[in-house]
């Protein structure tokens, strides 16, 4: 038996999907517990009331998680099989935030792809084609497409078929416009849920799950925007750059952080070509901004 999903979290109060597909809304028991979007839980109906009572949180197989300004770890979704990072043109590329977040993708243990829209506003440069070309060479894969024109949408929708994606990156670059592209031939029993809820339509969601017509899911969530992901020490980082990792292997010292140890074989691979210097550039950031983190200055 399927225990309930959580599928969209507006503060303390969150829509659930029970077992018979059936939609409520719920509270959760106690302070202590943090149910996210993605999360199955316990819960039970309240009597005399419309709403249900989330008492416990089934283990999740992953969380996506980020440090917040307090220096505590804030988790945005949970149970995820799927990360696809979207840049564009415009607002120009950020790759540090899409290397960041496919660091957290290897950290979770789930595929991702990075999607390039607004290919309608121009042809992409040499730069972003090199740049996507690495990272297909890591064994990502990429898709140029555009929400506007609606080209390339169907091989977007076939990559996300049957799974639990989220969908990231920066402000701006278009994840609303894509996620309503992906979503609109899909039934949406949630914002059925939100609006009688009496949140009112224009409440905050913190996150939202919606259907796919193929199968599986998007999450959709604000908090994601801006993104480090929780990495506390330099093992972390090292896994989340799948190429350094495999390298890494023939370094001489086992615990190599390929910054300035001797006969480091990434430096090495760095030199040949095979690790682009613009990864490892990231790579070394997220390496700084780790050390800043478990020092409490981040
Ligand atoms: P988000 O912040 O990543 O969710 O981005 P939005 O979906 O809100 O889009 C930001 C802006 O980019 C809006 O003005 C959209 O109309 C525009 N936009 C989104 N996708 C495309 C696209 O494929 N082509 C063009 N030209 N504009 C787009
Ligand atoms: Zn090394």
């Amino acid at each position: 038996m399927t225990t309930p999903l959580v599928i969209a979290t507006f503060s303390r109060r969150m829509a659930l999907q029970l077992a018979d597909g059936e939609q409520v809304m719920a509270r959760v028991k106690g302070k202590r517990l943090r149910p996210v979007c993605g999360d199955h839980v316990d819960a039970e109906p309240i009597a005399n009331e419309p709403e249900w009572l989330i008492t416990d949180i089934s283990p999740r197989r992953n969380e996506l998680s980020r440090p917040n300004t307090r220096g505590k770890v804030e988790i945005l979704a949970a149970n995820l099989s799927f990360l696809a990072v979207v840049s564009a043109d415009s607002p120009s590329p950020d790759w540090f935030i899409v290397d960041r977040y496919l660091c957290a993708a290897e950290l979770m243990g789930v595929s991702a792809a990075v999607i390039f829209n607004k290919t309608d506003l121009a042809e992409p440069g040499k730069d972003t084609i090199d740049t996507l070309q690495d990272y297909e060479r890591i064994g990502y894969r990429t898709l140029l497409c555009s929400a506007k024109a609606g080209s390339n949408l169907e091989a977007l929708q076939e990559l996300l078929a049957d799974q639990m994606a989220i969908i990231v990156g920066q402000s701006g670059v278009g994840k609303s416009s894509l996620i309503n592209r992906l979503v609109e031939s899909a039934d949406q029993p949630t914002a059925a849920v939100s609006e009688g809820s009496g949140e009112g339509r224009h409440t905050t969601v913190n996150s939202v799950m919606l259907a796919l017509p193929n199968g599986g899911a998007v999450i959709d969530s604000p908090g994601v925007r801006d993104y480090a992901p929780s990495t506390d020490n330099a093992q972390d980082v090292i896994r989340g750059f799948p190429e350094i990792a495999r390298f890494g292997i023939d370094c001489k010292f086992s615990d190599c952080r390929h910054l300035r140890e001797p006969n480091c074989a990434v430096k090495a691979a760095i030199e040949s070509g095979d690790i682009s210097a613009r990864r490892y550039e990231s790579y070394k950031r997220l390496l700084n901004l780790t050390r800043q983190l478990t020092e409490g200055r981040y």
